[in-house]
């Protein structure tokens, strides 16, 4: 299943902390076998305090030290941030398709590893209806499959430089419909360890081995083995 995850790899996610409570392990697996991951977080997470004393910037600067230190955990070392406002993304889509097009025409990654686009179940493992998750699913699936391959999609790009470019295959994180499921019990320490460098957000409080570990083993049953993290695959039609 792994090797079918074909580098060059972005991982395109809403927020900090995204990417590690969904689909780090899989990271740290791909990065062990010499693949090239990327990752592309397109908000800072900039609103994400409770505090009415901390401003916008200083959590955002907060959240990327963060994101930037998790990737570290996993050994990924390129991070990008499109710097998005925090739960805006829905009234920015055609910008954010925009972007994300000229980001996979400059990146040329054969996969993507992105948010489900459908509402899930409300799961533990599935996105419920929060707009940054799936707004920002659907933009990447169209920029993959429709807008990047075209020409006559955004053609001032291409005066730039930007040749066409056609993904893959998508894999969706937070889907209630997954397929691809993959071990991580080799790396379940790193991707602990990865989760819990979102301390502005609570994930390094101890509680939370044994929830994610209650996921990942759901999961796990379904593929087989100990400890697993799912995908749903998308392939282009
Ligand atoms: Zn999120």
């Amino acid at each position: 299943m792994i090797d079918e995850f074909r580098d060059p790899i972005l991982v395109v996610v809403a927020h900090p902390d995204d990417i590690e409570a969904h689909c780090a392990g899989t990271v740290a697996r791909l990065v062990e076998r010499g693949q090239t991951v990327t990752y592309v977080l397109v908000t800072s997470g900039n609103r994400g305090t409770h505090d009415p004393a901390v401003s916008a910037a200083a959590i955002a600067t907060r959240r990327e030290a963060e994101q930037r230190a998790a990737a570290r955990v996993v050994g990924v070392e390129r991070v990008r941030f499109l710097r998005y406002d925090d739960s805006d993304l829905l009234f920015h889509q055609a910008r954010l398709r925009e972007d994300l097009t000229a980001l996979i025409r400059a990146e040329r990654p054969r996969t993507i590893i992105t948010h489900d686009p459908y509402p899930g179940n409300g799961s533990r493992d599935a996105c419920a209806i929060y707009p940054d998750h799936t707004t920002l699913g659907l933009m990447t699936f169209q920029a993959a499959y429709l807008c990047g391959p075209g020409p006559l999609f955004y053609p001032e790009q291409m005066r730039q430089g930007l040749a066409p470019h056609r993904v893959e295959m998508l894999y969706l994180i937070m889907s209630d419909r997954p397929d691809v499921f993959i071990d991580v019990a080799p790396v379940w320490e790193r991707r602990m360890a990865a989760l819990r460098q979102h301390r502005s957000q609570g994930r390094d409080r101890p509680e939370l081995e044994g929830f994610f570990r209650g996921i990942a083993g759901d999961l796990g049953e379904r593929a087989g083995c100990q400890l697993a993290e799912g995908f749903r695959r998308l392939a282009p039609t």
